[in-house]
């Protein structure tokens, strides 16, 4: 096995993955670790994650030995900060060419970081593998090795080329270039008992700074933030780090486990968004670092901070509650903190009509479930149809989204606000959470919205009043002829990955009574490719969970569902 495969073999048998939990022994050893079919990395390939999650070390040379797209597709497209050095920020790439992939593109790699080291001097330098370069069989180990020696500076290889997987794997292999070449490899000036490593934090729109001087005021040193506003040197002594807290579990957990098994560095999952969320998190660092030998009144200067900040907050949200208190909000965050952003919208008196769990671990949505009851909306993958269907039908006066949705919210005339990774506003920690309070209020209230929603005098019918009466005749047209109905919902795509559509799930489910998506999965291989359809599985069994081969006539039951 090459050390590509082995390497990504160990990250998919996380042990501190909840999806991974659930699986059979069976399915640990075949699921994730599956040829990957075509679609896979939509929305980032691995060599995008993996940049996605260095590139904020800020006084690092982020070098992509590729052809030019693949740095011109992944360049900037986050809003992190940096409170220093703007290397990070300048693009780096070997544009290798025709005669690269005959001859290989290993010495132009060399060359590369030579320049760079020559030029910028940074404290290290990160080369991420690409497609073309992996295909070609480039080295890369071998090339930041002998720079590395020649040089005498870190050059890190970041072995993570976008055809093995999604983004959020290169994420991880990302985390595993750091835990091989970079965390332990220095030793900090000094340590505290209060020192603490933040882990899978960007600092999008610098809202780690909302959180900062909250721990500052305690005396809690972030001694490694990875990887928000980090500088190389943070990362290298993140090893000496007491506790530590985990934002982002989905991106970055490999690393708070290796380095708890590795340091004895104990972690947490917590977020900073909304106040109660703060609130706990802050407590959880101070209940950890006390464990690790902090003095116990860290406790009660953290409880005492607590309650000022709360009361700050809550002041400051007041005004706005009046006016948001009943306001209905679809929430499609493409993040894995739906429950986050849900408790946030709560505490500000607004209502979560539906919220996207397609990237939640089981953890996520029973924490949702309890945030929002057991019929909590959760949706696993929309399309943009049902996306403005649902704005629509149920009569959401907001959409909290990223910016690739946001075209539907506006084609619905509803209100819209960035929420994901390219927004403009931090919302972290207590002041966060009055940002987006204000956000959310000037986004609904803009007068745009009613002048937008209006009729021109010219129009006798909108684009809308059309497309609402195709629905509507659509919907008719089912309701009048259950055939036409059950056809239609047979046919509709489940599983992208092997083609299956929901009359062979539902013919699979009748005809071998099976009880579980596993259970499907085996019998017609839907889910058995990324994975993700497997929610759909779940809830087709639901709604067939009354039916039993020897219940009837299984046509008219299905039928009945329909
Ligand atoms: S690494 Fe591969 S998949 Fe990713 S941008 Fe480059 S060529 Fe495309």
């Amino acid at each position: 096995m090459s050390s590509l495969s082995s390497k990504i073999q160990d990250v998919f048998n996380e042990p501190g993955c909840g999806k991974n939990q659930a699986k059979s022994e069976k399915e640990r050893k075949k699921g994730c670790t599956k040829q990957l079919q075509p679609g896979g990395a939509a929305g980032g390939c691995a060599f995008d994650g993996a940049k996605i999650a260095l590139q904020p070390i800020t006084d690092v040379a982020h070098l992509v030995h590729g052809p030019i797209a693949c740095e011109g597709n992944s360049w900037d497209n986050r809003g992190s900060k940096s409170s220093g050095s703007n290397l990070w920020r300048t693009g780096f790439t070997t544009d290798i060419n025709e005669t690269d992939v005959v001859f290989g593109g290993e010495k132009r790699l060399f060359k590369s970081i030579k320049e760079i080291i020559e030029k910028y001097d940074p404290p290290a330098v990160f080369v991420y593998q690409t497609c073309v370069p992996a295909m070609i069989g480039d080295d890369i180990e071998a090339v930041c090795k002998a720079a590395s020696k020649k040089f005498g500076k870190p050059v890190v290889p970041v072995n993570s080329p976008g055809f093995v997987g999604p983004k959020n794997l290169g994420n991880k292999l990302a985390g595993e270039a750091l835990l091989d070449y970079v965390i332990g490899t220095e030793e900090p000036e000094y340590t505290t008992p209060y020192d603490i490593n933040i882990i899978g934090e960007y600092n999008l729109s610098g809202e780690l700074w909302q959180v900062k001087p909250l721990l500052d005021e305690l005396g809690i040193r972030i001694l490694a933030c990875i990887s928000g506003d980090a500088k190389y040197r943070d990362i290298a002594c993140a090893h000496r780090a007491r506790a530590a807290m985990m934002v982002c579990s989905k991106s970055m957990i490999n690393i708070a486990r290796k380095m708890e098994e590795r340091y004895g560095i104990p972690f947490f999952e917590g977020s900073f968004y909304g106040i109660g969320d703060t609130s706990d998190a802050l407590r959880q660092i101070s209940r950890l670092l006390i464990e690790r030998g902090a003095p116990a009144e860290l406790m009660e200067r953290t409880e005492a901070l607590i309650a000022r900040e709360e009361a700050r907050a809550w002041a400051a949200i007041e005004p706005y509650k009046k006016r948001l208190t009943g306001k209905k909000v679809l929430l499609i965050t493409g993040g894995v903190k739906s429950w986050s952003v849900v408790a946030a919208l709560q505490e500000s008196g607004m209502e979560v009509v539906g919220t996207s769990v397609k990237k939640s671990t089981k953890e996520d949505k029973e924490r949702i479930k309890q945030l929002m009851g057991e019929d909590a909306h959760m949706i696993e993958d929309m399309t943009p149809r049902e996306m403005y269907k649902m704005l629509k039908e149920a009569k959401a006066d907001i959409m909290l989204s990223g910016g690739r949705s946001q075209f539907v919210a506006l084609k619905a005339k509803v209100p819209w606000l960035d929420i994901n990774q390219e927004r403009h506003h931090a919302y972290m920690g207590y002041v966060g959470m009055v940002e987006l309070v204000k956000e959310i209020d000037k986004a609904l209230y803009n007068p745009v919205w009613e002048q937008v929603r209006k009729r021109a005098p010219w129009e006798e019918s909108t684009w809308e009043d059309v497309a609402d009466s195709a629905i509507a005749a659509e919907a008719a047209a089912l309701a009048a002829n259950p055939e036409l109905a059950r056809e239609k919902r047979r046919s509709t795509l489940v599983c992208n990955c092997k083609s299956v559509l929901r009359g062979a799930i539902e013919d699979a489910i009748v005809e071998y009574g099976l009880t579980t998506a596993d259970a499907v999965s085996e019998k017609t291989l839907a889910g058995t490719g990324c994975g993700s359809c497997k929610g759909k599985l779940e809830k087709i069994l639901e709604t067939m969970d009354h039916w039993h081969p020897d219940a009837g006539n299984a046509a008219a039951q299905a039928q009945q569902a329909a």
